[in-house]
């Protein structure tokens, strides 16, 4: 199976209220130091073949376009792309921090798929969501991905946000469509454990969308973007033909990958490995040559079913009875029976040609049924 390599570039130009990423104010300093330590970690990791290359953050385009060009040349020659694939090489990028020329820098490394990260084309969503960027640096970066020949251009969206409704979401979906993407990711916002939403949702819940307004949202979202010709291809993207995440389909098929950078997540031979999430622990372990402390865990037997479970239930594809029993080991439908048996009974379960996956309804519960196969043993 292909393998996936994630970098975590974690500094912002300026950080958001709601988000509880690995991410750190940019410093010229500590972000040039932070490259020293992703080279010293990337010559400890064994070269080996890689599909797919993912450049995230955190804002990787705080950094200039030509250290993220190096970095990339560095990365494809560790990790080439087995015979006979071209690799897919993602970044995400902030449109306001967008200059002259970077896309050409870009492409001219590799880099194949760019990921925007946008959230609203409302002004006034944009404001509380804490972002910096105008609807017109959105289109000005569009425009200059394509003139730049990137093959893939992705926005990132947020729906539940406060002071959203109906009307001012699909304005944002509209919009997207209007720039004429390849790629949409839709989130439906979370309030995390420590951020300063999670003050205000305390001090004021009533701003926040209850379950049927998100739903709402959501629902929107699948209807404007299917009449448009997306694929919802899983829960949270959505794709024109052609144009799926190669290295997110990789996660969700339960794919091994390899995390480079501080609190990234590494998954090979069933063994799970995220790096701390402390900036100065990763970068003086990795400059020191030192393996990088954080969590191990080994996921086998039903748990690792289970989690492989969740995954395929994300996508449309769902679970490939015939590979789960070929891979595991395992009849899903006899093991898992009272699980399925209640979730087909409530219509949010499917089988389909031998695959088992979410029905429409079942698309706004995801989180529900996927958790059941996690806590099933
Ligand atoms: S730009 Fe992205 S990673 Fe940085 S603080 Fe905002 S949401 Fe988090």
């Amino acid at each position: 199976m292909a393998l996936g390599v994630y970098v975590h570039l974690p500094f912002c130009p300026y950080l958001c209220p709601y988000c509880d990423f690995a991410k750190w104010p940019l410093r010229r300093s500590a972000a040039h130091e932070y490259l020293d330590a992703l080279r010293a970690e990337l010559e400890r990791e064994p070269s080996v073949a890689a599909s797919t290359i993912f450049l995230g953050g955190g804002t990787p385009n705080t950094y200039d376009a030509q250290a993220l060009a190096a970095l990339v040349r560095d990365l494809r020659a560790h990790f080439p792309a087995p015979a006979g694939v071209t690799h897919e090489i993602s970044i995400e990028i902030n449109p306001e921090l967008v200059r002259e020329g970077d896309f050409e820098a870009y492409a001219g490394a590799g880099i194949d798929r760019v990921s925007i990260g946008v959230q609203s084309f409302v002004a006034a969503e944009i404001a509380t969501l804490g972002r910096k960027h105008t609807p017109a640096d959105v289109e000005r970066a569009v425009r200059a991905a394509r003139a730049a020949g990137i093959r893939s251009v992705s926005l990132d969206l947020i729906f539940a946000v406060p002071g959203q409704d109906a009307t001012s979401w699909r304005r944002s979906l509209e919009a997207a469509l209007a720039l004429e993407v390849d790629h949409c990711s839709t989130y439906g916002l979370t309030v995390e454990a420590g951020t300063p939403y999670e003050r205000w949702q305390a001090r004021e819940p009533r701003a926040f969308a209850d379950e049927a307004r998100e739903a709402e949202l959501y629902d929107l979202a699948i209807t404007v973007l299917e009449t448009a010709g997306f694929e919802h291809y899983e829960i949270s993207n959505f794709a024109r033909p052609g144009h799926r995440s190669r290295h997110n389909a990789n996660y969700w098929a339960n794919g091994e990958y390899v995390g480079l950078g501080v609190g990234a997540a590494s998954y090979r031979a069933g063994v799970r490995a995220v790096h701390s999430r402390e900036l100065a622990t990763y970068v003086a372990a990795a400059r020191a040559g030192q393996p990088i402390p954080g969590e191990v865990e080994r996921l086998g037997g039903l748990a690792a079913v289970g989690e492989a479970i969740m995954l395929a239930l994300r996508t449309a594809q769902g679970v490939e009875l015939s590979v789960f029993k070929e891979r595991y080991g395992v009849d899903v439908l006899e093991r898992y029976a009272p699980v399925v048996a209640t979730y087909r009974d409530a219509g949010v379960l499917e089988l389909i040609d031998g695959r088992l996956r979410l029905t429409r309804r079942g698309r706004f519960v995801a989180n529900d049924v996927c958790g059941a196969f996690v806590v099933f043993a």
